[in-house]
């Protein structure tokens, strides 16, 4: 993708910002790419739009190519469309048994995974693991699912010849629970295509064990089949995450975006190979890099973004000067803070403060407040981030529904701000001395 766009920007190098016209044209590139990648073409559709709203109006900067910055404005919107950069953990906090529900087609992998997803939760988090199989019509799969329990020794629920999945869950929920099994793992029958008897059957199992995670398990070599598949079992069961197979085979990773931009449910982990031991946490930024073709991609996005880190902070400090602080400084500001590891990496850092780490989440001072104010002001337009006083009732009801809190959050987001643009202003009026005082401060 970097080479494509570098042939387009090679003509408009050294203008201020990217215009319209110049991020239509990379667009039209980065649609290929995606398209390339197998991304469903709604999700294509509704990526350019994020990416281009993002892109235009961005200011180039001297010191880095605009093909790097479009990559970098891609790549970053990838990552947030991918769910993140930081992996949805797997939810085991469940009055024990915490059950995980494993489902999906035949052949996607789901008796696999749930050996793998065992082995991962005894070795790395020391849970005691039981294994059930309810794939009633095919003896060979449940004793699939004993020998894999045998070879990474996790317990299986012995088999009993004629229950049905239902009389199944009810035997292994009661074993788990009167031995002390912290995670039940119910490995469920899957078709060769979607069936209502199948659905059915499933959707009572998980209303019987009233599972804290349903994981679906789908081929991501199977691509636009895959996430059909995901949305049909999406519409019949509450699914809370996905686990995608043969990543080992995918190149291009474009059927995980189009399934996380379809469900909206987090991939939480990517099978990459027939092992046992072949499961990966989702990295978001690897996929990203996958999509975009570029095995280096995140080297150059890492140069990148230090030289707009840097243009940025040199930016800030000029504006500064001149006594001006918006609220995109603000949310520049909590981006920082979020860097540095957020309040509680920061607090860490300094001595003594366990005390007021107390104090502080009393008060409701945590880092879900960073979250929250970073939300409220992305939900405001480009202008009303540059002129605050913009914000009537009407638009702070807007901004508080667009970010989901309060007007009232929204007031206080504005008045932290007002109060940061005053000291801002103030150690301007003061002259350069003045301001070296108050930033020794
Ligand atoms: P199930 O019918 O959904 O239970 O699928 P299985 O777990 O039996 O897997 C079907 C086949 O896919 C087996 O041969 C597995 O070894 C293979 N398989 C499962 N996950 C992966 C994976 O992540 N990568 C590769 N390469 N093969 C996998
Ligand atoms: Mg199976």
């Amino acid at each position: 993708l970097n080479e494509r766009l570098t042939g387009v920007f090679d003509r408009i190098t050294g203008r201020g910002a990217l215009s319209e016209k110049d991020v239509a044209e990379a667009m039209r590139e980065v649609r290929v790419a995606l398209l390339e990648a197998d991304v469903a073409l709604p999700v294509v559709k509704e990526f350019i739009a994020f990416a281009t709203e993002r892109a235009t109006g961005e200011e180039v900067i001297r010191s880095v190519k605009p093909a790097d910055q479009v990559v970098k404005i891609v790549y970053d919107g990838l990552i947030e469309m991918l769910g993140g950069e930081e992996p949805v953990p797997l939810n085991t906090n469940a009055t024990p048994p915490a059950v995980v529900l494993m489902a999906g087609l035949q052949g996607s992998g789901k008796t696999t995974t749930s050996a793998k997803l065992a082995l991962r939760l005894t070795k790395f988090d020391r849970k005691k693991v039981m294994m059930a199989s309810l794939d009633t019509r095919r003896p060979a799969a449940m004793e699939q699912l004993a020998q894999l329990g045998k070879q990474i020794d996790v317990a299986v629920l012995p088999i009993v010849a004629g229950e049905s999945a239902v009389q199944i869950t009810r035997r292994a929920l009661q074993s788990a629970k009167l031995q002390g099994f912290d995670v039940l793992i119910l490995d469920t029958a899957g078709r060769i295509t979607l069936d209502e008897g199948l659905m059915n059957e499933v959707a009572e199992v998980a209303e019987i064990a009233k599972p804290v995670e349903t994981l679906l398990v789908a081929d991501s070599l199977t691509g636009q089949d895959a996430v059909r598949t995901a949305a049909a079992f999406h519409a019949r069961l509450p699914l809370t995450g996905l686990v995608l197979t043969r990543a080992d085979g995918d190149g291009r990773g474009g059927a995980m975006l189009s399934m996380r931009a379809v469900t909206g449910l987090p991939i939480k982990y990517l099978g990459a190979g027939e092992k046992v031991d072949a499961l990966d946490v989702f990295d978001a930024r690897r996929v990203a890099g996958r999509i975009l073709g570029q095995g280096d991609i995140v080297a150059l996005v890492e140069k990148a973004s230090q030289d707009l880190d840097q243009a940025k902070a040199e930016k800030m400090a000029r504006k500064l000067a001149k006594g001006q602080f918006d609220l995109d400084d603000l949310a520049g500001q909590l981006q920082q803070m979020k860097r540095m590891g957020g309040l509680q990496g920061i607090m860490g850092m300094l001595p003594g403060v366990a005390k007021m780490k107390g104090q502080m989440a009393e008060s409701g001072i945590d880092d879900r407040m960073i979250l929250r104010q970073e939300a409220i002001i992305s939900s405001m337009t480009k202008v009303e981030r540059k002129k605050p006083d913009l914000l009537n009732a009407s638009r702070k009801k807007r901004i508080a529904a667009g970010a989901g809190v309060d007007v009232q959050d929204v007031n206080r987001v504005l008045k932290q701000h007002r109060q940061m643009a005053d000291v801002v202003k103030q150690m301007a009026r003061g002259g350069p001395k003045k301001m070296q005082q108050m930033a020794a401060m």
